[in-house]
Formats: C-alpha cells, sequence, structure tokens
C-alpha cells in the first residue's frame, strides 16, 4: 500500500509541477509581450436593432503568441489579472483604441472592457483621462464595460469610482448582465447607460422553453430606468428578429461580424454611414 502510494504521488507531482512552469513561462511571455507589442486589439459593432446603424464598436484584445499563435483573452485575461499585469494591458488597450476610434465618423462609439482590477486600481479615471487626451477623442464617445464583480465588494468605493468616470463624461455599460449573482438591486444603486445582457440568455432565445421572458423582463426594466439594453452573442436571424421584438435596443454577435482587425473595421464604418 506504501508503495501504492509513493507511486501515485510521484505520478501526480511532476504533473503539478509543470502546469505551474507552464503559468510561469506564460507570465514571463505576457511581460515580454507588453514591452515588444504583441497585442493587438480587435473590434466588433454593434448594431441599433431599430435602424440597422452600427452605433458603435467593442475592443477586444487579442495576443499573437510567438509560438502557440493567437490566444484568447479568456486564457491570459484572468492570468493578467492575477499577476496584476492587467493594469498595464488594460492601459495599452484603452489608450489604443481611443486612438483608433477618434479617426472613425463621428456617431459611431468605442466600448473598451474594464477589468475589476483596473477599477479598483485607484487611477482608472486617470487613465481614461489621458487616453482622451491623447487622442482627442470625445469623452461622450467612450463607453466603459464594467462586471458586476466590481459591485460586490466595496460599495461605496465602487461607487465613487462610478460617479468620477460619469463626472468625466463617458457612458458605462454593466457586461454580462445575468451571469453573476445579479442582482436587479445593482441597478437601482447605479444609473448604468447601458446593460449588455450575457450570450447565455441570447443562445435559447428563440427556442420553445427559452430565455425570451428573462430578456423580456431585463429590457422592461432597463427601459424604466432609462438604460439601453444590448444582446450580447446573437448568430442567428430568428434571434435577432425577437429580440426587436421585445424591444431590445442593439445587437452584437457573429450574425453580423466577428471581432476585426482595426483596418477591416474602418471601411466598415465609412461604408455603413453612407449606405
Ligand atoms: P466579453 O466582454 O463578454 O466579450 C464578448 C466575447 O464574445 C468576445 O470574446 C467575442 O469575440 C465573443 N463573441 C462575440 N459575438 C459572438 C457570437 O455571436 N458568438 C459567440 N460564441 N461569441 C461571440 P473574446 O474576444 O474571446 O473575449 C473574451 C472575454 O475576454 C471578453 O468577454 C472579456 O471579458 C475579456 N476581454 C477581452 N478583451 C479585453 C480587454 O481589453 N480587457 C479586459 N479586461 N477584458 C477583455
Ligand atoms: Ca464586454
Ligand atoms: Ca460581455
Ligand atoms: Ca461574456
Amino acid at each position: 500500500a506504501k508503495a501504492a502510494g509513493r507511486r501515485t504521488y510521484r505520478f501526480f507531482e511532476p504533473d503539478m509541477e509543470e502546469e505551474v512552469r507552464a503559468r510561469r513561462d506564460l507570465e514571463m511571455d505576457l511581460r515580454r509581450a507588453l514591452v515588444d507589442g504583441g497585442f493587438e486589439v480587435y473590434y466588433q459593432p454593434c448594431l441599433s436593432l431599430q435602424t440597422n446603424a452600427i452605433t458603435g464598436c467593442e475592443a477586444l484584445v487579442r495576443w499573437r503568441h510567438p509560438q502557440r499563435g493567437m490566444i484568447s483573452p479568456a486564457e491570459f485575461v484572468p492570468l493578467a489579472e492575477d499577476t496584476g499585469l492587467i493594469n498595464q494591458l488594460g492601459e495599452w488597450v484603452l489608450t489604443t483604441a481611443c486612438k483608433e476610434a477618434a479617426t472613425w465618423p463621428g456617431p459611431v462609439r468605442l466600448a473598451v472592457n474594464v477589468s475589476p482590477i483596473q477599477f479598483r486600481s485607484g487611477t482608472l479615471a486617470l487613465k481614461v483621462m489621458a487616453a482622451l487626451a491623447a487622442s482627442g477623442l470625445a469623452a461622450s464617445r467612450l463607453e466603459l464595460e464594467i462586471t458586476e464583480a466590481v459591485l460586490i465588494r466595496d460599495d461605496e468605493a465602487a461607487l465613487a469610482v462610478l460617479h468620477d468616470l460619469r463626472a468625466i463624461g463617458v457612458r458605462i455599460a454593466l457586461d454580462d448582465f445575468g451571469t453573476g449573482y445579479s442582482s436587479l438591486s445593482y441597478l437601482q444603486r447605479f444609473p448604468f447607460d447601458k446593460i449588455k445582457i450575457d450570450r447565455c440568455f441570447i443562445t435559447d432565445i428563440a427556442e420553445p422553453e427559452g430565455s425570451s421572458c428573462i430578456v423580456e423582463a431585463v429590457v422592461n426594466i432597463a427601459a424604466e430606468r432609462h438604460m439601453t439594453t444590448t444582446a450580447e452573442g446573437v448568430e442567428t436571424e430568428p434571434q435577432r428578429d425577437l429580440l426587436r421584438e421585445l424591444g431590445c435596443s442593439e445587437m452584437q454577435g457573429y450574425l453580423f461580424s466577428a471581432p476585426k482587425p482595426a483596418a477591416e473595421i474602418r471601411p466598415m464604418l465609412l461604408a455603413d454611414r453612407q449606405g
């Protein structure tokens, strides 16, 4: 029994070591990429369900790893958060995306994701002001996407940050609505400009026993509180048609466009203005 136990131990140990090493390697690669410029920002258009016009684009970071190719933010954003590197990465995304958006036709807005770590850093408002100043982008064209996670702890401090951002003139969207502890009460405590309804409610919205009731409820509450709603991850026409019927304001998803590099987005925005 003893021998077997030892064997089991030996069997698992190198595995864990390898995992720790892989993580450390990836962290080092992440640090290097921040210096060498291994990141890129992609943009995904957001459309009005009423007019079909493009109202804005969401900035989504991409990492072109020298050996591993494109790595998804779902993989490296959590690591960047654990290591604190998200502050630097987030600032780079914000600055880069604001510069790009300053070249877009007038009313098209830019949405940027803000990690809870950045939100609690104490310097977010300053970074936002700096990015706006450096790019010349009007504050009213920038929208920051935050998640419920920032509101769970530190209520007073979180509200203070939100009010600071609001004072700058940027818009604030509640991202991934419905996935966390959600919490219609958050909507009462702070007047967001927009609620982004998570993809998990959109996926089955057009199914017989799907989430259309939930989406309808969120859309109605939002309207009552003068917030707009964006449906995330819209992939089919039936989903889009139902969302329009329910009174949802905007949609984002592969049905219209996946996230694309800046060079492909700009012509799309210019064509949309003319069409
Ligand atoms: P998110 O903010 O909820 O972004 C939406 C994600 O859904 C994006 O994944 C987008 O590519 C994907 N998506 C869009 N339309 C569809 C669709 O029709 N179907 C499906 N299946 N997926 C769709 P992505 O780009 O891989 O980003 C994943 C997450 O990583 C984001 O989720 C966000 O939480 C985080 N992230 C991305 N960029 C940044 C960033 O610059 N800063 C921070 N803090 N987080 C970021
Ligand atoms: Ca988002
Ligand atoms: Ca989202
Ligand atoms: Ca999401």
